[in-house]
């Protein structure tokens, strides 16, 4: 590991707990579901919008993305759906990097949020100013960042990446012996650093989800389900990482969870993944893996705080009123399109 990995940390302020968020919410009867439902699906019409939900975002919103032809997925294919979509305007039920990537990729486009509270606390930790002074500390590296960043990081990146493309990027830029410079997740980047051999200036940034998951309290977990694969996001500390028998982007658990003949899976990612799981493999069982061990408790629990903050309410809002548009100033958005499409690309080729 390069002896710069402990320099960069920045402590987060204001992270709000799961359970707040939700106690906050709006509770609907189920025909008031029905209603909110029924009248989302003919706003995205009358607005010629269409829906992009994170696989982390609550089963409404996805059962919607699904039913209306828009899309249910990571961050990446979010991306590239939006590329390729006819749709004037894109509705992104995520968090905020994910609106600010569409507009990068679809500036000609009108892209809205149900919410602009929604950040993410790997964005957070990394502000541009800081990275920035970082980047210049290693004029000699090439700088991959990852899409959990916001536009003005973007734009100081000679890269940008998803989970499911980052050991391929960094793999690439090895080839061609070029010196690395990773952020913002360090767990993330430790994982590529093993898998590659890289040897990472890194950022000291993380998920509070996937940070949360506990080796010991896994372990004791597996002793109760020793036919479960266990499948794991690589934001997840190493202790867990090494427990696992797939680790992967959203994309590949969730394939995992399908190809793999174990009937059951312990999973250490968002739970709302259980979602999709389910649905691409109906007749396995789906375990949270823990977050919470003995003397500790969780503030995440398995579920981002951020995600939860989009809903029903909140979608069909932005759609009546067409507020929460995201903006992206022109030369940041110039350079973050560079870094970004660099990703399309590279995934297309
Ligand atoms: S789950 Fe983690 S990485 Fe994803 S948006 Fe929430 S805080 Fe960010």
């Amino acid at each position: 590991m390069s002896d710069t990995s402990l320099e960069f940390a920045v402590p987060l302020k204001g992270v709000p707990e799961t359970a707040v968020i939700q106690s906050n919410l709006p509770v609907y009867s189920a025909q008031q579901r029905e209603e909110k439902i029924a009248n989302i699906k003919r706003l995205l019409k009358r607005e010629n919008a269409v829906l992009a939900a994170h696989y982390y975002t609550n089963e409404d919103l996805q059962m919607i993305a699904e039913e209306t032809g828009g899309c249910v997925s990571d961050s990446l294919e979010m991306a590239r759906f939006g590329n390729r979509h006819s749709a004037t305007t894109l509705i992104v039920a995520g968090v905020k990097f994910m609106g600010e990537t569409a507009k990068i990729l679809n500036p000609e486009k009108r892209v809205l949020m149900p919410t602009l509270d929604a950040t993410c606390s790997l964005d957070l930790g990394c502000p541009a100013k800081e990275f920035s002074e970082f980047c210049d500390q290693h004029p000699d590296h090439e700088v991959v960042v990852y899409a959990n960043t916001s536009a003005e990081v973007k734009a100081r990146a000679d890269w940008v990446v998803t989970s499911s493309i980052a050991v391929k990027v960094v793999s690439h830029l090895m080839d061609q012996d070029k010196k690395i410079l990773w952020a913002p997740d360090k767990h993330l980047g430790h994982y590529i650093e093993r898998v590659t051999g890289a040897d990472m200036a890194l950022w000291q940034g993380a998920c509070i989800v996937h940070e949360e998951f506990k080796a010991r309290g896994l372990g004791e977990l597996i002793a109760k389900h020793p036919e479960a694969a266990i499948l794991v996001h690589p934001e997840s500390p190493a202790a867990v990482i090494d427990i696992a028998d797939v680790v992967g982007s959203t994309t590949a658990l969730i394939k995992a969870a399908k190809e793999l003949p174990n009937p059951s899976f312990i999973v250490a990612t968002d739970n709302r993944i259980f979602y999709k799981m389910k649905q691409e493999a109906p007749n396995k069982k789906f375990i949270e893996a823990p977050t919470a061990g003995e003397g500790a408790t969780c503030k995440s629990c398995a579920h981002c705080p951020w995600m939860e903050m989009n809903g029903l309410h909140n979608l069909e809002a932005v759609l009546e009123s067409g507020e929460n548009e995201i903006f992206v100033e022109q030369d940041i958005r110039k350079m973050a399109h560079r870094s970004t499409s660099r990703m399309l690309d590279f995934v297309a080729h």
